[in-house]
């Protein structure tokens, strides 16, 4: 069968269905985004699609995207990539796991490379900035594909909301920020946004109707130093 050589971008919801894992492919080559699931299920799609596997990413280190990333790196033969600072979360979250019925991930799993701020090309022509989002959890990132418009965000934004900060290295002050520079960012309202969980949205949609895009901005630390209800400075913005 004859792969198109069109890229394509597929958002997956792997079962049980609960994150949105995505699909990116050019050529019958493909990279996952947050592999959710079970590696029997992602080796099927993959084989379904005639596609060879060379890279996976991941928006941080929660069982509820790498779920199936260190297997499927194994298998593979290719690498599985997260940012250092969410390292000690890959088997923190196997509680998670055991709870959907979906292996854990046992000692001696196959180790993750380091993701780091900046720009690379993750198949040919398919271009990717991954920018640091810590707030979340300490190494959250996020993917922006600048010739295709589109953002993965994994936890750090939702739809009308944003990722919890109570888990390990979850950092209220610092996901504040990270929505801040994506508010920075100033994309084109078509630019497509993938969450890592519910509904996707653009940014259009986020600046119009986000709770936090709706926020009045600090005026004098232009809200880099404040918390969700509570300005650090003396302004009272
Ligand atoms: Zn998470
Ligand atoms: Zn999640």
């Amino acid at each position: 069968m004859e792969n198109n050589a069109e890229p394509k971008f597929e958002i997956l919801q792997m079962p049980p269905k609960n994150t949105n894992s995505v699909l990116v492919s050019v050529g019958g080559r493909a990279v996952i985004f947050d592999p959710w699931g079970r590696v029997s299920d992602w080796e099927h799609v993959l084989d379904e699609r005639n596609l060879k596997l060379h890279a996976i990413y991941a928006t941080h280190g929660h069982s509820d995207h790498i779920s199936a990333a260190p297997d499927l790196s194994k298998s593979n033969n290719v690498p599985w990539f997260l940012n250092d600072a969410d390292k000690d979360l890959i088997m923190w979250g196997n509680p998670l796991l055991e709870y959907f019925e979906i292996p854990t991930i046992k000692p001696g799993f196959t180790e993750p490379k380091n993701l780091v701020q900046g720009e690379i090309y993750v198949l040919p022509g398919i271009k990717m900035i991954t920018i640091e989002s810590a707030g979340h959890s300490a190494g959250s990132v996020m993917f922006y594909f600048p010739d295709f418009k589109i953002l993965i965000s994994g936890d750090t934004i939702f739809h009308d909301g944003v990722g919890r900060t109570d888990f390990p290295g979850g950092n209220n002050i610092q996901l504040h920020k990270s929505v801040q520079k994506i508010k920075e960012m100033n994309l084109c309202d078509e630019t497509y946004i993938v969450h890592g969980h519910g509904l996707d949205s653009t940014f259009g949609w986020l600046k119009h109707n986000h709770p936090m895009f709706l926020m009045g901005d600090c005026h004098c630390c232009n809200n880099k130093c404040c918390d969700h209800n509570n300005c650090c400075c003396d302004c009272n913005n």
